[in-house]
């Protein structure tokens, strides 16, 4: 058999097990998975003997930045990013100007994509003008988001036209996209709580990172309850299929749980940052609002591995958000100044691998948390598994080694990272993207424009549904 690409003796890893093999590859498709040293006509072989080959990774949460925002982040510099992290899907969010909730500015932003992008990518659209979600729907999107982030003293970076806090226009949206057939993914927020807890803190005079830090995970992070308890019980009320997003406080996992065992059409994320980062009060002393995401409180960070685990939380993509030095330097003495975010999607799997090390969680979690389970519950039926026919989106990595993630390597237009100084144990050596090598040792070399549209092709299932 004559193939494109033989990659030999690698440990192929799915999400129920791993085996080493060669895993062939033809027409951007994998079309075999064999015992090693069976004959292959190849034009290219890749030798991955002592390596694992993970499942591309399927990032639906990302912060591209373009359009109007190409000062921090452009849509090469993005896939770059995620060439370099073994990522090879990337979904954008809509908080980019204008952003994407109509069907004419959803449109704009598609032919960037189709000239810029390195790999795989789809654009989360905007749910918020009820008018232009079905036609929305009909554009090879695979969720709608929607953030509940309405304050008014800042139009970044939540501004105008995402976000949506009235419970009456939830309602609305949810129908809508329930219609659809789409997920809605959301940002829980509890405005109005938010509101009088900032007051108290700005009444004593604190403004700082630390004041912004904790005024977010107030009363064990009440915002983030009462927001998922009005967005679960909105869910029950309308059918739509919810991913919540940003899971972070021991009260969402509970309620999660709660609403899971109920057979609600629910998932849920984790992002990085919740145990790798805004989990330790010390990073945030340390690195004040280039920390913050947000402040998740360390008794949360064992309850959250728990739940990765055990499937509650169902998925991890990235919240990659990019900022430059100088909209996170104000944090220092106005934290409501400095904007909300941090990157990560150069380094997460390279920490989860480093995590699977310290027996966090397995290999096989790794593989279906950051690229099986996202496939299933946006579905992309070519993606998320190795497994003959699929696309041949892959990952190489070796366990063995260990870098420093630093400032200098790093492929996001702001050249830093809150990571900076971390050794990690495990090394991306490798990123695939339907056949073709995009990165591989260190360097990018896929080219911008040969990323397609990952439209969904299966019904979206999540969890819940699938047990
Ligand atoms: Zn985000």
């Amino acid at each position: 058999m004559s193939v494109d690409l033989l990659i030999r003796g690698g440990t192929v890893v799915t999400a129920t097990g791993r085996t080493v093999a060669d895993l062939a590859v033809d027409d951007g498709r994998i079309v075999a998975i064999v015992a090693p040293g069976t004959p292959f006509d190849a034009d290219a072989t890749l030798d991955a003997t002592g390596r694992h080959l993970l499942p591309g990774l399927i990032d639906v949460h990302s912060h591209h930045r373009e359009p109007g925002y190409t000062h921090k982040e452009d849509i090469v510099s993005a896939t770059s990013a995620c060439a370099a992290g073994g990522v090879t899907t990337s979904f954008a969010m809509p908080n980019v100007q204008p952003p994407p909730n109509t069907a004419e500015r959803l449109a704009s932003m598609i032919e960037l994509y189709e000239q810029r992008a390195i790999i795989d990518w789809n654009i989360n659209a905007a749910g918020t003008v009820l008018d232009e979600i079905p036609e929305l729907a009909t554009m090879g999107i695979a969720a709608f988001k929607v953030f509940m982030v309405v304050d008014t003293g800042r139009d970044y970076p939540h501004m105008p036209g995402i976000g949506v806090h009235d419970h009456g226009d939830l309602l609305r949206i949810f129908s809508k996209v329930g219609a659809t057939g789409l997920p809605l993914m959301v940002h829980p927020h509890d405005q109005a709580l938010m509101t009088a807890i900032e007051e108290r803190y700005w009444d004593r005079g604190e403004r700082d990172f630390r004041a912004y830090a904790k005024a977010y995970s107030d009363h064990d992070g009440i915002i983030w309850d009462t927001a998922t308890a009005l967005l679960l019980r909105l869910q029950k009320a309308t059918g739509t299929q919810l991913h919540l997003l940003h899971t972070q406080t021991q009260g969402v996992i509970e309620q999660l749980r709660r609403a899971k065992a109920n057979g609600q059409a629910i998932s849920a994320e984790m992002n990085p940052w919740a145990v790798f980062l805004g989990n330790a009060w010390e990073n945030i002393e340390r690195w004040g609002s280039y920390a913050l995401s947000y402040y998740v409180p360390e008794a949360n960070t064992e309850p959250l591995w728990a739940a990765l685990r055990d499937g509650t939380i169902d998925l991890v993509s990235t919240d990659h958000a990019p900022h430059t030095r100088e909209e996170k330097e104000p944090g220092w003495t106005d934290g409501w100044k400095a904007h909300t975010g941090t990157p990560s999607t150069q380094f997460y799997l390279s920490m989860l691998l480093d995590a699977s090390a310290d027996g966090h969680i397995s290999l096989e979690r790794i593989a279906e948390a950051t690229a099986t389970a996202p496939a299933r519950v946006f579905g992309l039926g070519d993606k998320g598994r190795l497994e003959v026919g699929l696309d041949a989106d892959i990952a190489i990595v070796d366990l063995e080694r260990s870098y420093e993630i630093t400032d200098d390597i790093v492929l996001s237009k702001i050249g830093w990272t809150p990571y900076a100084g971390r050794h990690v144990r495990g090394t991306v050596t490798h990123t695939i993207s339907r056949g073709e090598v995009v990165y591989e040792d260190g360097q990018v070399v896929g080219r911008p424009g040969r990323g397609r549209q990952a439209k969904p092709t299966t019904a979206p299932i999540t969890s819940s549904t699938a047990a």
